[in-house]
């Protein structure tokens, strides 16, 4: 049986990795990947001795562990990781506000705190007295689930600058197992003063060392290298009896991570009504932009949020000097900031840079002169858009893939919102399901 994988993100590579784990001989595995290295979203850049995550800060966390071990193996095993604990903030004003909002009441200034706690619990209360289904938007299931008053404060603000798109465009099905969901009693706690964690299963999480979070993909193609072909975009794939023929050259099965909005330009003989829902999913482009600082040691964070607009336009900073000391010079840190849009990227030409420079500043997370430059990585698909259409536009796009025995896999190839473990589990399932 001859395999062709398209795309060599981590889902690419761990699936080719697994067949040949399994027994596969590695000649009929090829992988055709678009871009001159591998990696996909889990790319890492070195620019004048600084290495950043060019799809915003990565973390190694899984609550499947033979993944996750699995995954160190690849890049050199355990003892090539830091272990890291999450120091993560929401940045209010002048103040740091724990991480989840709602575990963090009491770092809040009193009038907000005041207004998010009452919210909480007369959201909590109505809750318990009717009943009620959780609601279909996102915007009024914020309100269902936190109240009022975390929604004006951060939900509302903080959503728009990564969906930049309305509550009500969007559906609430996604959020379950999503956004932190903190008992109540964890909320008064801390609302009261006495610390409570939330989203704990992140709360300890791994990062390679050495040369950014790409350092995992890289370990798992360093077996399979000689069959990845770099620079080598699929443009055609069309159905030649049992086989399917990728840029013209026949394979038996056919695996495809590239994104489901991509598909229609290429597959031949697509039914009209299916290319249409792929090319009318919805999804967010970032921006991420590295800044340098000359400046020996941060606060101990591993990241913020920025919900405010006077913030600027970034929604997260990593404080990516903080996983591995090799990711900055010695008497230099650096922060990661991402900045997500719909369509295209920003332009060229600085604005960018000072808007974000100047929201940091404002934010009181950069101080004026210490900053030695700024690079910036674009990435056309970052985030699944979960709009009202997602799921039967999804529905159709997969049917009909499986249909005709192409096998849809990876984040934008099925169009999920998995982290690259959840990438690495269903690749090795699906290596194991293809050799059965
Ligand atoms: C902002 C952000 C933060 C994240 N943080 C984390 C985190 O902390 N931890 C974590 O585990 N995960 C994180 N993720 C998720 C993780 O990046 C993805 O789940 C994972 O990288 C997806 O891998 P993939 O192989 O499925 O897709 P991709 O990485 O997108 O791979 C698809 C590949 O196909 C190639 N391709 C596209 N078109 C063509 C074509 N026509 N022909 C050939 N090749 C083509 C692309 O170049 C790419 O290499 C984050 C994602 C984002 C956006």
């Amino acid at each position: 049986m001859k395999i062709a994988i398209l795309g060599a993100g981590v889902s690419g590579l761990a699936l080719g990795r697994t067949l040949m784990e399994l027994g596969l001989e590695r000649t009929k595995v090829s992988l055709f990947e678009a871009a001159g290295e591998v990696g996909g979203l889990c790319r890492s850049k070195t620019v004048s001795g600084f290495t950043y995550d060019t799809t915003g800060g990565h973390i190694l966390f899984s609550k499947d562990q033979d993944a996750m071990q699995w995954m160190q193996a690849c890049a050199g095993g355990p003892a090539a990781f830091e272990r890291r604990d999450r120091h993560t903030k929401i940045r209010f004003g002048d103040r740091f506000v724990h991480y989840p909002f709602e575990n963090g009441l009491g770092d809040l200034p009193p009038q907000a705190h005041f207004e998010c706690l009452k919210g909480y619990v007369e959201a909590w209360t109505q809750r318990q007295r009717t009943n009620d289904p959780a609601p279909n938007s996102f915007g009024a299931w914020v309100r269902w689930r936190f109240g009022a008053g975390i929604a004006q404060h951060f939900m509302d603000p903080y959503n728009a600058k990564v969906w930049k798109r309305s509550g009500d465009f969007l559906a609430s099905d996604w959020v379950a197992g999503r956004v932190p969901d903190a008992p109540i009693d964890d909320v008064l706690r801390s609302s009261v003063g006495m610390r409570t964690e939330g989203y704990v299963h992140q709360a300890v999480f791994y990062y390679p060392r050495r040369g950014g979070f790409q350092a995992i993909t890289d370990g798992i193609a360093s077996t399979l290298l000689d069959r990845v072909r770099l620079s080598t975009p699929v443009e055609a794939l069309e159905r030649r009896g049992s086989q399917w023929l990728v840029n013209g050259e026949a394979f038996d099965r056919v695996v495809s991570t590239l994104p489901l909005t991509d598909l229609p330009a290429i597959v031949a003989g697509m039914p009209g009504d299916v290319a249409r829902a792929m090319r009318e999913l919805e999804f967010n482009g970032i921006t991420c932009l590295l800044v340098a600082l000359k400046r020996d040691v941060h606060p101990n964070l591993s990241w913020v949020y920025l919900p405010h607009d006077d913030q600027g336009p970034t929604n997260r900073v990593t404080y990516m000097s903080n996983y591995a000391q090799s990711l900055a010079p010695a008497g230099s840190t650096s922060l990661l900031c991402e900045v997500t849009h719909p369509g295209h990227a920003p332009e060229q030409g600085g604005q960018l840079e000072r808007d974000v420079l100047a929201g940091l500043e404002r934010a009181g997370l950069i101080e004026p002169g210490e900053v030695l430059f700024t690079d910036r990585t674009c990435t056309r698909h970052a985030y699944v858009v979960f709009d009202h259409g997602y799921k039967a536009r999804r529905h159709a796009a997969l049917h009909w893939l499986e249909s005709v025995g192409i096998d849809p896999l990876g984040r934008f190839g099925r169009f999920e919102y998995d982290n690259s473990d959840q990438c690495v589990i269903k690749a090795r399932a699906l290596a194991r399901r293809l050799l059965a």
